[in-house]
């Protein structure tokens, strides 16, 4: 069995990875190399059951990130924790450098002997029907390219009117393993630890014009609700526009779109590629049951996954997106009242138990 996986990204390798298990040769084509992506300062929060899940195809993983016991959720009005969700026996998730994993995950790849990767102009190569019919499947992830443009263009659209400004901050050393997302009136601000040292921070600020804040301005507001830290320095700053995207069809022949561009979603959760991950495992799962009677890998297996997957991912998608619009409109309830609300789910153990499920393993 052949498949042929487009682009070179984390999603990419990770894929590549776990179909080479499977004993799939896997051929990977991109145009690009990352090594400008790498220096930036972004970090995945990974939740506990896909680092246990990425454990298993990349030993020692787990290692590199760093666990989180506890999540904080805080309000501009309400200051103290309104909501917390704790985990005394394991971790919630753990924050991991992108640099870090995506090169652990690729060195991982050298020893593959069914892998092989090129380097090459995407357009002239996947136009090609020969191309496409000399592979069980092709799973696209770049989705920037002709044949992408052609077979995936139909999507769900929303803008949220917001910037992501993304940095590292450097700090007196402390006992860091509690995450803390405050939904400031600028829009929600995440301070996601690193090391007993380093904080990731996400910052996702409301602005209409879409013109970037200036760097001074953000640091100002993150020192305005940073009550915890010492803070020595600030890294560099990265920023995105926001957008809430899906994708209205996951094939075309037998081409899957795969990743981020077929569900991208607002970062307050820390979910697009926990999203990713859950769909890895079921297109695992729905390979294994091929493999078990003794079918071969064809368009029916995509059709499977998106009769199973697309409509879950629709709704955990929209789910963050209702969080996100539930603390926009939380500003203008009376305090006192948004108060109660949050006193009673923050007592109530089974609806935290059940948020925590959906978090950690989506529907
Ligand atoms: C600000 C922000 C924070 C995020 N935090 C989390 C998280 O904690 N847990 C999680 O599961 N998913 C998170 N995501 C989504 C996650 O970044 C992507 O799913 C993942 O990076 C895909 O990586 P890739 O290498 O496969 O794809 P790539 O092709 O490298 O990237 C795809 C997307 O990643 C996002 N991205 C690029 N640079 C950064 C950066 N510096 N910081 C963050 N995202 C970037 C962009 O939206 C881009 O379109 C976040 C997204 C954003 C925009």
């Amino acid at each position: 069995m052949k498949i042929s996986i487009i682009g070179n990204n984390l999603t990419a390798l990770v894929l590549a990875k776990v179909l080479l298990k499977k004993k799939i040769q896997v051929d990977l084509f991109y145009e690009e190399n990352t090594t400008k992506n790498l220096k930036s300062v972004r970090t995945i929060g990974i939740t506990q059951s896909n680092v246990l899940f990425l454990n298993k195809y990349f030993k020692g993983i787990e290692k590199i990130g760093h666990k989180i016991d506890k999540i904080s959720i805080s309000t501009e009005r309400q200051k103290n924790d309104l909501l917390n969700f704790e985990n005394n026996s394991n971790f919630k998730f753990a924050v991991f450098k992108y640099e870090n994993i995506y090169k652990f995950v690729k060195s991982s790849l050298k020893k593959e002997k069914n892998f092989k990767s090129f380097k090459t102009k995407l357009d002239k190569k996947l136009v090609q029907k020969k191309y496409l019919l000399s592979y069980d499947l092709v799973i696209d992830i770049n989705l920037r390219n002709t044949l992408s443009k052609k077979f995936f263009s139909r999507k769900i659209k929303k803008d949220y009117f917001s910037r992501a400004y993304v940095t590292i901050i450097n700090h007196k050393q402390i006992k860091n393993n509690i995450a803390k997302q405050i939904f400031s009136s600028s829009g929600p601000l995440a301070f996601l630890p690193i090391s007993n040292n380093k904080t990731s921070l996400v910052y996702s600020i409301f602005d209409n014009n879409s013109s970037k804040i200036n760097e001074e301005k953000v640091i100002n507001l993150i020192k305005n609700y940073n009550t915890k830290y010492k803070i020595t320095s600030f890294e560099k700053f990265e920023s995105f526009k926001l957008q809430f995207s899906l994708l209205r069809n996951y094939f075309k022949q037998n081409v899957l779109a795969f990743g981020d561009q077929v569900h991208t979603i607002h970062p307050l959760a820390g979910q697009g590629f926990n999203m990713t991950l859950r769909d890895i495992k079921y297109f695992l799962k729905l390979i294994d049951e091929k493999v078990k009677y003794g079918l071969s890998l064809d368009s029916s297996i995509l059709k499977d996954f998106e009769k199973n997957i697309k409509y879950k991912n629709v709704i955990f998608a929209n789910s963050i997106d209702f969080i996100h619009e539930f603390f926009k409109f939380e500003k203008k309830l009376p305090k006192g009242l948004s108060e109660k609300l949050f006193i009673y789910f923050n007592k109530n153990s089974a609806f935290k138990k059940y948020i925590s499920i959906l978090a950690d393993r989506g529907f």
